[in-house]
């Protein structure tokens, strides 16, 4: 008995060992009222929000497979300074997602899958350069995006690119590399086919990326819906699914618009495992 246990656990680790996680600075979003997030300004203190980017390696009998994670904010304001699209919100981005792959030695033919969390502008900003990726997306996302494109909540210019590219559109949750490693769970809600993104890494741990199921701490410890979701109740049901999930898994969320958490977190070329 005691011999099967160390099996599995050897089995286990060695099936997670063969991922890396890269974490991308693609800009910073500064707001003067967090009220639309459903939470009020005495709250939270939070008024600068990351914008986070992730690469995703799988590395299986010598083959390398690559996921993108969210592409940012517009690739268009780098390197503009603060850049005011609208009264009370700021936006800057220093070094483009393009370049910060290019530091890896990777370019767009790279990557074999691309995933947004969702489709707001914050996070397919360089989207249009992966039109030889495979991407992966949840059915109601596609149809609000692309089939018939919602410019209330979407920019579709910054994406639309990809309308003829490879897709696979998905129902339910999806792992990536068929190996387990890193898996795609639906958390609609945020936007009609909101995702999130489990990674079974060695050290620190599974993780789950947030998306924006939660764009706060605060939003999370009181479970706030911005009032500019699609579906409140669906949001609600996500935020039940991935608490449940990182319980299950002992996983680690990782807030993607978390400043103070992207601070204390390895960069790439730095990546976990
Ligand atoms: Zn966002």
């Amino acid at each position: 008995m005691r011999m099967l246990i160390i099996l599995l656990a050897l089995t286990a680790a060695g099936a997670h060992a063969n991922v890396r996680l890269y974490l991308f600075d693609c800009g910073t979003l500064s707001l003067t009222d967090v009220s639309p997030f459903g939470l009020t300004n005495e709250e939270t203190a939070v008024r600068e929000l990351f914008v986070s980017c992730y690469l995703v390696e799988n590395r299986h009998d010598g083959q390398v497979r690559r996921l993108l994670f969210d592409a940012g904010l517009p690739a268009a304001i780098v390197g503009r300074g603060d850049v005011s699209p609208e009264p009370g919100m700021t936006l800057r981005y220093e070094i483009s997602l393009l370049d910060q792959l290019a530091a890896l030695d990777l370019t767009p033919a790279d990557i074999d899958y691309v995933a947004f969390s969702h489709l707001h502008f914050d996070h397919v900003g360089s989207a249009n350069l992966f039109t030889a990726s495979t991407l992966l997306i949840q059915r109601e996302e596609f149809q609000a995006g692309f089939v018939e494109p919602n410019t209330v909540i979407y920019q579709p210019e910054l994406y639309l690119d990809l309308a003829d590219a490879p897709r696979q559109l998905l129902e339910d949750d999806h792992d990536v590399f068929g190996d387990g490693s890193v898996e795609l769970i639906r958390a609609p809600g945020h936007t009609p086919g909101h995702q999130v993104l489990l990674v079974r890494l060695t050290d620190p741990g599974p993780v789950v990326l947030s998306g924006d199921l939660y764009h706060f701490r605060a939003s999370r410890a009181m479970r706030r819906v911005p009032l500019f979701n699609t579906n409140e109740d669906d949001t609600r049901t996500a935020m039940d699914k991935v608490e449940a999930l990182l319980r299950s898994e002992s996983a680690t969320l990782w807030i993607g618009h978390d400043q103070a958490l992207a601070a204390t977190l390895r960069k790439a070329p730095a990546y976990y495992e």
